[in-house]
C-alpha cells in the first residue's frame, strides 16, 4: 500500500484557516480555493506562527512514518534515509509554494514589477568539516520596474585559517580571486555584518515581521544558508529567520506569470536555469568590487555575479511586463538596447 504523503506546514495552516473562515461564514469548494485564499496570510505570517505549523507538520509526519528498521551496508537506517528524502521533498515543495505566493500575490495586486527582489552571492576560501569559510559576499536589491537600486558588499577577514586548511584557503583564493586572509589586521565583526544584512533586507518595509526571501543560484543555496546561520549563531539570534531560495525557480515563475499563459514564458523550469547559466552579461566591464577589478578575476566577484543575474532576470521579464529597459539600471550602462530588441524579437528562445 502506498504510504500517505507527508503534509507540510502550509497544509496545516490551511486546515485552521479553512475552519476560521467557515466560522465567519465563508465556505470554500476545495483545497485549491483554500490555498489561494490562505496563501497571502501564510506569506506574511510572523515566524512564531510559521514555527507552530512547522512543529505540527513534523509531529504528524513522525506519526505516519514508523516503519520497521532496516539498515544499509553503512549502518544507516533505511527509515532514516527515507525520512531525510521526505524532508528534502517537503522543503522543496514548501519553497515552491512560498515563491509562488510571493510572485502570484504580487501580480494579482499588479505589483510584482514594483516589489523589491533581493539577490545574494558568496565566495568561500574553502569548505571545512563544519562550515564554509566565507571570504566575500554581496546582497543586491532590484525591482523589475526600477532596475538595480543598490548593493551591499563585504570582504570577510576570518583571521587565521583553521588548522589544516591553509592549502585549501590558498587554492580558494586563486580560484575566486580573493586575497589571503590577513591575520595581522582585525578580523571581521560578524555581529555588525549581521546587523547590516538585516537592515539591508528591510529597506522596502522596516516593519516586516520576517526578512523577505533572498535568491541565489542553486549551487550557492547551501553556502549562503550556512553563512547566514553562522552569523546568527554567533550572537544567539534565531538562525531560521532567513529564507534562501533558488533564483531559477523565481525567474521561471515571474516569467510565466507575466506571460500569462502565452508561449512567451519558459516551457520548462530547467530552461530558466539554462538561461541564468548562459550568463549573457558575463563580460560587462566594471561590475566588480575594487579588489576584484584590480586583479584579473573580476568575473568571479560576487558583486559582478549578482548584477549579471539581475540583468538576466530583467532582460527576460521586463519585456513581458511592458517595462522599458533603461541602460544603467535594467541593463548595463554601455548596453545597446535597440540592438538587443532586434536580436531578441525573432529568436527569443
Ligand atoms: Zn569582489
Amino acid at each position: 500500500m502506498p504510504k500517505k504523503q507527508p503534509r507540510n506546514s502550509f497544509y496545516y495552516f490551511m486546515i485552521d484557516f479553512k475552519e476560521e473562515q467557515r466560522k465567519k461564514g465563508t465556505v470554500y469548494a476545495n483545497m485549491a480555493e483554500v490555498a489561494n485564499a490562505a496563501g497571502p496570510a501564510w506569506t506574511s505570517a510572523p515566524p512564531p506562527l510559521r514555527a507552530k505549523y512547522e512543529a505540527i507538520a513534523k509531529v504528524q509526519k513522525q506519526k505516519q512514518n514508523v516503519p520497521e528498521k532496516k539498515f544499509t551496508s553503512t549502518g544507516v537506517s533505511l527509515a532514516e534515509i527515507a525520512q531525510q528524502d521526505a524532508e528534502r521533498k517537503d522543503a522543496m515543495e514548501a519553497e515552491r509554494e512560498d515563491i509562488h505566493n510571493f510572485v502570484v500575490q504580487k501580480s494579482v495586486n499588479k505589483s510584482i514589477a514594483n516589489e523589491d527582489i533581493y539577490l545574494i552571492d558568496v565566495n568561500y576560501y574553502c569548505k571545512t568539516s563544519t562550515h564554509y569559510l566565507i571570504g566575500e559576499f554581496t546582497l543586491l536589491r532590484f525591482s523589475l520596474q526600477d532596475g538595480i537600486k543598490n548593493t551591499y558588499h563585504e570582504l570577510i577577514n576570518p583571521g587565521i585559517p583553521p588548522v589544516g586548511y591553509a592549502l585549501d584557503v590558498k587554492l580558494g583564493c586563486q580560484e575566486y580571486g580573493l586575497e589571503m586572509p590577513d591575520d595581522h589586521s582585525k578580523p571581521t565583526n560578524y555581529m555588525q555584518v549581521l546587523a547590516n544584512v538585516v537592515d539591508y533586507l528591510k529597506q522596502q518595509d522596516a516593519k516586516m515581521p520576517s526578512p523577505p526571501p533572498v535568491f541565489t543560484m542553486p549551487d550557492k543555496v547551501e553556502p549562503v544558508l550556512d553563512f547566514l546561520q553562522f552569523l546568527c549563531s554567533g550572537v544567539g539570534e534565531d538562525d531560521n529567520q532567513f529564507r534562501v531560495y533558488k533564483l531559477d525557480t523565481l525567474l521561471f515563475m515571474v516569467a510565466n506569470t507575466a506571460a500569462g499563459g502565452t508561449d512567451e514564458g519558459f516551457p520548462k523550469e530547467s530552461l530558466a536555469l539554462v538561461q541564468l547559466k548562459k550568463d549573457s552579461f558575463k563580460y560587462t566591464p566594471e561590475l566588480g568590487c575594487e579588489m576584484h577589478e584590480r586583479g584579473e578575476l573580476a568575473v568571479q566577484c560576487t558583486s559582478s555575479r549578482v548584477k549579471r543575474w539581475a540583468y538576466t532576470v530583467m532582460d527576460w521579464c521586463c519585456p513581458l511586463l511592458g517595462v522599458e529597459a533603461l541602460p544603467g539600471t535594467h541593463v548595463p550602462a554601455d548596453f545597446d538596447v535597440d540592438l538587443q530588441k532586434k536580436r531578441n524579437a525573432p529568436t527569443r528562445r
